[in-house]
């Protein structure tokens, strides 16, 4: 059996999937598609302001993996503001990190809501993902 590709956490899906250039057709644009596991790095990274070590937990994936999923997401953004092509965010190798599982806590094991950078009981910034159990 091929190795089994592990999916990344992703805590939600992007308010909107498709960023154009006003004023120009969609057909004469070129089209980047960014991977919500690619915008979910973003999110993390640049938008709320988590170091690597912080936002490949909450993704589930190594760091080395993070940095890789975070410099394609910056590359394609500065491309497409660059070169004025149409953004769209879908797809990629994921789960909502809300459906599947939650985030515990490994010094406490409390539960640690993913949008927070530490623990609320002891302050740890180790978590992993933990499933529910059915
Ligand atoms: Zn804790």
């Amino acid at each position: 059996m091929p190795p089994r590709k592990r999916r990344r956490k992703v805590f939600r899906e992007p308010p909107v999937s498709v960023y154009k250039p006003a004023g120009i057709p969609a057909r004469e644009l070129e089209e980047i598609l960014i991977t919500v596991d690619e915008f979910e790095a973003i999110r993390l990274s640049d938008f709320k302001g988590m170091n690597q070590r912080e936002a490949s937990t909450v993704m589930h994936v190594s760091q080395p993996t993070f940095n890789r999923i975070l410099s394609s997401a910056r590359n394609k953004i500065a491309r497409g503001l660059v070169e004025g092509s149409v953004l769209r965010i879908e797809g990629g190798n994921y789960v909502l990190g809300d459906g599947s599982g939650f985030l515990k806590c490994m010094s406490c094991e409390a539960r640690v809501d993913p949008e927070s950078k530490s623990c609320p009981k002891c302050g740890a910034t180790s978590f992993r993902w933990e499933r529910f159990s059915s």
